[in-house]
């Protein structure tokens, strides 16, 4: 029998759903480059219910609980007498999603003598400390391209949602207002500028074939260079520096992971390189930016505007400044959890549960740390090391 402990985000403030906005729930029948979605033998939910808050227990209850094993489902991760270190000693399993990250720090792993697995519900494993992962050769393993799609759509909305000002104008029309000019004053097209990612894996390419059709120019940067036909495709330029990319480009979005490669890649020295108004959009994770550098390009208007759904640590303290920082778009982390990316991760993590508990291997694109390495998507996307400092601040958020 084995011990998992299932850390997930709150139900709503009036309850867990009795009702849904929509009927059915449209899914594709594959990803772009041909992988299937999650295959379980079987799911014990309704796709299109909410999963990833403490009473959907990501639909994992009765299968679990039918094979003899102990499901522990809490939101309580942060802060003195948690939950997640009381259950810590003699879990088997711990499975977060990364929008409220069970943090698996150094500390925790000296705690979880019992620990075989770390699964993350969706993409981005750096709220686990790799390395401890490899140290104690804990296997890491996430849903590989479960929400890439959904968050290529908020990039595309975010990255309009800045440059047409579309946040201000709606909040003028919230307050009784017909102020026009104060609209327009910061709003321009996006068609003909320069859009950047850095970072071109399963999200940010798909950003790049979402803007196709706005006629932009589009560059990237990416530790691995992509095929010659689709940079011919998508008329890309490739840039070798974070540099070269950032001196052209009017919009960059950030669509790499974060590990030691890339944690606080743009700061005060890099935000100097951006073109002066420049749209910065990051829903990869928050602490690929210097915090209180992001507020003060803000401030001095050397961006225009920044955008995302990510923070660190999360959830952010109720004073982060990126709360109140001028000319944003934020969001709590809600990119890759709407409910059809609830329903595909759900189901992949009951795939890698069945793996495991019937020792049949895990798929490799799931992988990002077994047998005391990075492996899979792991040893692609990552680098070895450690991102998870300076998550206990996530204990300064209160209710
Ligand atoms: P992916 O593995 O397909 O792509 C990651 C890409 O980053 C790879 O092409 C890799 O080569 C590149 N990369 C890694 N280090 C780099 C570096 N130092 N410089 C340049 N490029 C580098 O993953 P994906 O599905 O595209 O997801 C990317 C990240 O987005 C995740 O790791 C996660 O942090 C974040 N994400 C956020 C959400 C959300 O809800 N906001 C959801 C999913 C993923």
């Amino acid at each position: 029998m084995a011990k998992i402990v299932l850390v997930l985000y709150d139900d709503p403030m009036d309850g867990y759903p009795t009702s849904y906005a929509r009927d059915d729930l449209p899914q594709p029948e594959r990803y772009p480059d041909g992988q299937t979605l999650p295959t379980p033998k079987a799911i014990d939910f309704k796709p299109g219910v909410l999963l990833g808050s403490v009473s959907g227990e990501l639909g994992l209850r009765q299968y679990l609980e039918s094979n003899g094993h102990q499901l522990i489902v809490t939101s309580s991760k942060d802060g003195a007498s948690n939950v997640l270190d009381k259950e810590l000693p003699d879990a088997e399993i711990v499975i977060s999603q990364p929008f409220w990250p069970a943090y698996m720090t150094a500390e925790r792993f000296a705690k979880a003598e019992k620990l075989k697995m770390i699964v993350t519900a969706g993409i981005g494993s750096d709220h686990t400390d790799l390395q401890a992962a490899m140290e104690h050769n804990v296997t890491v393993a996430e849903v590989t391209y479960c929400n890439s799609n959904a968050v290529a759509e908020h990039v595309v909305m975010s990255i309009l949602a800045l440059v047409r000002n579309f946040i201000p104008s709606h909040n003028w029309i919230t307050k009784g207002g017909w102020n026009i000019a104060d609209c327009v004053s910061r709003s321009y097209d996006l068609e003909a500028m320069n859009v950047g990612t850095v970072a071109a894996g399963r999200i940010g390419l798909r950003v790049l074939r979402l803007l196709k059709p706005f006629d932009v120019k589009l560059h990237y940067m990416d530790r691995h260079r992509l095929p010659e036909a689709v940079e011919k495709e998508l008329d890309l330029t490739y840039h070798s520096t974070l540099e070269s990319l950032t001196k052209v480009s009017d919009v960059v979005t950030l669509n790499c992971p974060l590990h030691p490669e890339t944690e606080h890649m743009i700061n005060e020295k890099t935000l100097k390189n951006f073109k002066r108004g420049a749209y910065l959009v990051n829903t990869a994770r928050g602490k690929l930016c210097d915090r209180d550098a992001i507020v003060s390009a803000l401030e001095s208007g050397q961006l225009a505007g920044y955008a995302g759904d990510v923070w660190f640590p999360q959830p952010p303290a109720n004073d982060h400044p990126w709360r109140t920082m001028p000319y944003h778009a934020m969001t709590p982390h809600i990119s890759g959890t709407s409910l059809s990316a609830q329903a595909r991760y759900a189901a992949g993590v009951r795939e890698i549960l069945e793996c495991y508990f019937e020792n049949r291997p895990i798929r490799n694109e799931y992988l990002i740390v077994q047998n005391g390495q990075l492996a899979g998507v792991g040893a692609h996307s990552y680098s070895k090391g450690n991102a998870t400092g300076g998550s206990e601040e996530a204990a300064k958020f209160k209710k």
